[in-house]
């Protein structure tokens, strides 16, 4: 017998006469009959069912963001102040920016910040956010495509506040593009990016 047919048998006496509860002892009694069986009714542990969101956010890469790059500011606070989301990853302009994943791309900004910007909502549920990307065409911004993993999507360039710094910008969002930020760089070394 498993837990679900073991709650559905086990039914609360909620039929019986309510003279059955007039003693506080046999009250007392009912009380700890519903505990254990509200206790029997909780599905049972199982240590093997991961979480649908790791705490960690640690997703699984299929491809580098980037390939042969050096890594420049990490995820965390900066130096000067602030706190930096992603983590940015240096190559020359020009460099090949690859889907991490099957997904939508959505080309998102073409000013602000980050400079020319894009989302990968992939199919893992996580966004990944690329920035300082080289300048695509105004009509591209806003729109959405679907791409594979390993496609290029764009290429690095020092576009926003770069400081003329070329270099990928890369961030994980978990859960989507308004997901919380997490530190790429575990991801990134599990799918041995250098
Ligand atoms: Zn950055």
């Amino acid at each position: 017998m498993d837990a679900d047919n073991l709650c559905m048998t086990r039914r609360l006496p909620s039929s019986r006469s309510p003279r059955a509860f007039r003693r506080p002892v046999v009250a007392l009694i009912a009380v700890a009959f519903v505990a254990l069986a509200a206790t029997a009714c909780l599905p049972p542990a199982d240590s093997t069912t991961p979480p649908a969101a790791p705490p960690t956010g640690m997703a699984t890469l299929g491809h580098c963001p980037v390939e042969g790059f050096t890594y420049g500011n990490g995820f965390g606070p900066l130096p000067g102040g602030g706190f930096h989301y992603g983590i940015d990853m240096g190559a020359p302009e020009g460099t090949p920016v690859y889907a991490v994943r099957n997904g939508t791309l959505w080309y998102w900004s073409t000013g602000d910040i980050g400079g020319y910007s894009l989302y990968l909502k992939a199919d893992d549920g996580n966004t990944y956010y690329y920035t300082h990307l080289t300048a695509y065409p105004a009509f591209l911004e806003n729109t959405q495509h679907k791409v594979s993993v390993g496609d290029v999507i764009e290429t690095v360039n020092h576009t926003g506040n770069a400081n003329g710094f070329d270099h990928l910008h890369f961030e994980v969002r978990v859960g989507g593009p308004n997901g919380t930020k997490v530190n790429p760089r575990p991801m990134l070394d599990a799918a041995g990016c250098k």
